[in-house]
């Protein structure tokens, strides 16, 4: 039985939300998968720089002294550091 309303079909309609909701909760579920690798990461970069990850910024500054390649920097409240742990430039290059 088609589903009706004011007398027109929505059975394309019905496919239609039927795709986005797969799509929208295959897209969640990759960004679980991903926030999943994301924290493997930060954690193996933790371990190499001796440093809990919880507090690690990662920077989008080229650093060659980084194992990342890029800057990073040590958000921790007590210890927060503005410039980079291996080049010493700050996140904004001031
Ligand atoms: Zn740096």
């Amino acid at each position: 039985m088609a589903a009706l309303w004011n007398g027109q079909s929505v059975h394309q309609l019905r496919l239609s939300e039927a795709r986005l909701k797969r799509l929208t909760d295959a897209v969640a579920e990759l960004l679980e998968v991903r926030d999943e690798a994301h924290g493997v990461y930060k954690a193996e970069i933790g371990r190499l720089v001796g440093r809990d990850p919880g507090v690690l910024e990662l920077g989008h500054w080229p650093c060659t002294g980084s194992p990342i390649r890029l800057c990073m920097y040590d958000m921790s409240t007590d210890e927060r550091d503005e410039e980079c742990l291996f080049c010493g430039q700050p996140d904004e290059r001031k």
